[in-house]
C-alpha cells in the first residue's frame, strides 16, 4: 500500500476526491494547511468541513492551524495580484511537497485537482514540478466526481464556501450584489 498525503481546501471537495484515492488502496493522509482563507471565521468553518468528511471515511488530517498566517499569504501576492492564483497554489502546495518528502509519503496531490473553478492544468504542472525521487506527485481528474460531490456535500451538511478563499474572491463574489 502506497502512502499518501492529500492536501484538503475544504470539506466538500474532499469527499469524493478521498473516496477516489481510498478506492485506489492508497492509504490517505490529509493536510489541512490554506493560510489563502479570510477571515479566520471563514477558516475554521472549512477546516471543520475537512475535519468531518475526514472522520466519515476513517482519514487522518495534519491540521496546521500553526501555520496560518495571512499576512504571509498576502506579502506572497502583493503586486502580483493578476496572477495571484498561481502564488496561491505555489503556497500551498510547496508546503505539502515538502511535508510529504519529510514524512516519507510516497506521493502527494491537491484537492484544488477537484475544482471545475480552479486552474487545474496550471496546478497539475505546479505539482509536477514539485515532485522528487521518492515523493511523487499523482495526478488525477478528480472533477469526474464533482456532481457526486456536491450532492453528498449537502446531505452529510458539510459547509460550503461561497468564494474561492481570500478577500479579493470574496470581493469579486459580493461586489456587484452589496455595490451595485
Ligand atoms: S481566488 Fe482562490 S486560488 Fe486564487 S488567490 Fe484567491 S484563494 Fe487563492
Amino acid at each position: 500500500m502506497t502512502k499518501l498525503l492529500l492536501h484538503i481546501c475544504c470539506g466538500p471537495c474532499s469527499i469524493t476526491t478521498l473516496k477516489t484515492l481510498l478506492a485506489e488502496g492508497h492509504e490517505v493522509t490529509g493536510l489541512f494547511h490554506n493560510p489563502n482563507i479570510h477571515p479566520l471565521t471563514e477558516y475554521a468553518k472549512r477546516r471543520d468541513g475537512c475535519l468531518t468528511v475526514a472522520e466519515k471515511l476513517g482519514v487522518k488530517v495534519i491540521v496546521k492551524d500553526d501555520e496560518y498566517r495571512p499576512q504571509e499569504w498576502f506579502r506572497a501576492v502583493a503586486h502580483r495580484e493578476n496572477n495571484r492564483c498561481f502564488h496561491c497554489y505555489a503556497m500551498r502546495l510547496e508546503r505539502t511537497a515538502q511535508i510529504a518528502k519529510r514524512g516519507g509519503f510516497d506521493f502527494f496531490t491537491t484537492t484544488l485537482l477537484y475544482s471545475k473553478y480552479q486552474k487545474h492544468d496550471e496546478i497539475a504542472a505546479l505539482g509536477r514540478d514539485l515532485e522528487s525521487a521518492k515523493t511523487k506527485f499523482l495526478y488525477h481528474d478528480f472533477r469526474e466526481g464533482w456532481k457526486e460531490g456536491i450532492e453528498t456535500s449537502k446531505e452529510w451538511e458539510i459547509y460550503r464556501q461561497q468564494y474561492c478563499g481570500c478577500l479579493y474572491s470574496e470581493n469579486e463574489r459580493y461586489k456587484r450584489e452589496l455595490l451595485g
